[in-house]
């Protein structure tokens, strides 16, 4: 089947959805998803988005950012995200998204590394929030059609520009696939990271980094593939599929890590490869397979309000977080590497924009610092789509 559009966005994250929703109501726009348009890494995202307070906020978050990236940060980048987060904030409301808050005030929780609180949050489920009413909005767009159970198996480059993607689906049915091949005068790929690679992963397991891979059999410049995250702290389990993440803002908000003889071993608010790293060598010293977290620090209440589905989760496991430690271990969750792209999102090659995890514009160095990642998807989604009405380039 052929489709020609204005716009064509691989990925319904949060990066997919916001270039959608930042693009002209002129513009024909196709979305299409590998899988249903809720299983996305964005629905997953539990602690909280981060945004600058205030002026006098904007050195001490810039300086957070860099020493949690170990310096390796693209500097414009950083201040390009940091400047550029109020903005998303008042966007994302005028959405319709809630955060918390107080007699009519914001509430800013902390994450390990953020030298002072400036994550908004909705309970622990903050990406569900965000990403839900994003969703909502972009299927009231008369301009938008999203095509489900649709995978990009490839892009279509004619000298050297890209004029669109190929894609098949891929729903579980008796019916032959349908291959789609879909003309764009811009082609926006956000297909989020890579933990599907992983044996143990927080991420999707549908996530397998097909964009790079196609980027790099095309010769599109890719930048810092081995900088992947591992989080410090999952729910331990024998069984296969997505480990559950303890969100960092539970460690934020007082959580203590314990080895086996329920000693603390590390400033649990170190960035997240420092703990992770400690973590590891506990676990090799005692032979475990696991640590502990104790979440006994922070008031039942807060564990309630803050925390609710982390606590339903353990629950299910048979942990009840509110009386007893729980096991945690490390698992890759974050790609800092991915597709180049420069600070409007767009790759080295014309016409192909990416944004959100596949896409490397530097703002994460070498290491992500805690909630700094819808954030940087959503200002970098943004760019990419006024980047293309910048252009004025249609099918
Ligand atoms: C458990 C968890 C908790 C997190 N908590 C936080 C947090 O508190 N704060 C924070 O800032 N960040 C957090 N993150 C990170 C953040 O959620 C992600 O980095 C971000 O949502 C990525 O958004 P995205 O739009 O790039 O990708 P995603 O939201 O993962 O979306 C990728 C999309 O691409 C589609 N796709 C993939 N391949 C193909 C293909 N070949 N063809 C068609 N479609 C394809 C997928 O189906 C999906 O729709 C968390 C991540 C996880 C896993």
């Amino acid at each position: 089947m052929e489709i020609h559009t204005d716009v064509v966005i691989v990925g319904c994250g949060v990066a997919g959805l916001y270039s959608a929703l930042k693009l002209p109501k002129d513009r024909q726009i196709v979305i299409l998803t590998k899988s249903d348009a809720k299983s996305s890494d964005s629905f997953l995202a539990q602690g909280g988005i981060c945004v600058q307070r205030d002026e006098d906020d904007y050195d001490s978050y810039f300086e957070d950012t860099l020493r949690a990236g170990h310096y390796e940060n693209r500097k414009e980048s950083v201040d390009i995200m940091i400047r550029g987060s109020r903005a998303v904030i008042h966007d994302l409301v005028e959405f319709g998204v809630r955060f918390e808050q107080e007699n009519g005030e914001f509430v800013y929780t902390r994450e390990g590394a953020h030298s002072r609180p400036r994550i908004l949050f909705h309970e622990d489920i903050t990406g569900e929030e965000i990403t839900s009413t994003l969703l909502e909005r972009a299927r009231e767009l008369p301009n938008v059609r999203l095509l489900e159970y649709t995978a990009m198996t490839d892009i279509i480059e004619e000298d050297g520009v890209c004029k669109g993607i190929i894609a098949e689906s891929v729903q579980d049915t008796e019916e032959k696939p349908v291959r789609y091949e879909i003309y764009a005068g811009n082609t926006i790929l956000a297909t989020g990271g890579i933990g599907g690679k992983y044996q143990h992963s927080t991420n999707y397991p549908h996530l397998t980094g097909d964009a790079v891979d196609i980027a790099k059999a095309h010769g599109i410049r890719l930048e810092h593939l081995d900088y992947v995250q591992i989080h410090p702290t999952t729910l331990y389990s024998d069984k296969p599929g997505r480990r559950f993440l303890i969100s960092e803002s539970v460690r934020g908000e007082g959580a203590v890590l314990y080895n086996e003889k329920k000693e603390r071993f590390v400033d649990e608010l170190l960035p997240r490869d420092v703990v992770t790293k400690a973590i590891h060598e506990q676990m090799e010293e005692e032979g475990t397979k696991h640590v502990w977290l104790s979440m006994a620090p922070i008031p039942t209440e807060k564990i309630l309000k803050h925390f609710p589905h982390i606590y339903e989760h353990c629950l299910e496991e048979g942990y009840d977080v509110t009386k007893e430690c729980i096991p945690v271990v490390p698992a890759q969750h974050y790609f800092m590497g991915g597709i180049w792209v420069d600070s409007d999102s767009h790759t080295s090659m014309d016409r192909l924009y990416a944004v959100g995890e596949t896409s490397c514009n530097g703002v994460h160095g070498a290491n992500r610092l805690a909630s700094n990642s819808l954030l940087e998807s959503l200002v970098f989604a943004g760019r990419a789509a006024a980047d293309i009405v910048r252009r004025g380039r249609t099918v």
